[in-house]
């Protein structure tokens, strides 16, 4: 049985796939494939950006280092990265209380699971 921790970064590259095999290259988002990913997957954390369909482009651009409109894994996690960052800051706004590391909700209430939604095949 993987850890939580392991649990977690598998299900981003789950997620990444069950977006990214819509469409033309089964391990590339397509711009179309990165909007719903956003859409469906990043709620909460990325609120803001998305009632704003110009601001996922934005992101997908920044993201995409290679420059061909569509995002790699490795161009992915690079917002994965940020984002877990973001969250981190999120939790510890309003500082330390004391000598306590103290973490607040962040972006949204985990549910604390981490199961398993099937299989993954190329
Ligand atoms: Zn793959
Ligand atoms: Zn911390």
């Amino acid at each position: 049985m993987p850890s939580l921790m392991e649990c977690s970064i598998n299900n981003v590259i789950k997620i990444f796939h069950q977006y990214s095999r819509h469409e033309d290259h089964p391990d590339r988002l397509s711009q179309s494939e990165f909007k719903e990913l956003v859409q469906k997957e990043l709620p909460t954390f990325l609120k803001k950006e998305n009632r704003d369909e110009e601001a996922i482009k934005e992101i997908l651009e920044d993201l995409d280092t290679s420059g061909d409109k569509q995002l790699s894994f490795e161009e992915f996690a690079m917002l994965v990265a940020k984002l877990t960052q973001a969250a981190h800051e999120e939790m510890h706004k309003g500082g330390h209380i004391g000598d306590h590391h103290q973490h607040r909700e962040g972006f949204g209430k985990s549910q604390g699971s981490c199961q398993s939604q099937g299989g993954h095949s190329h």
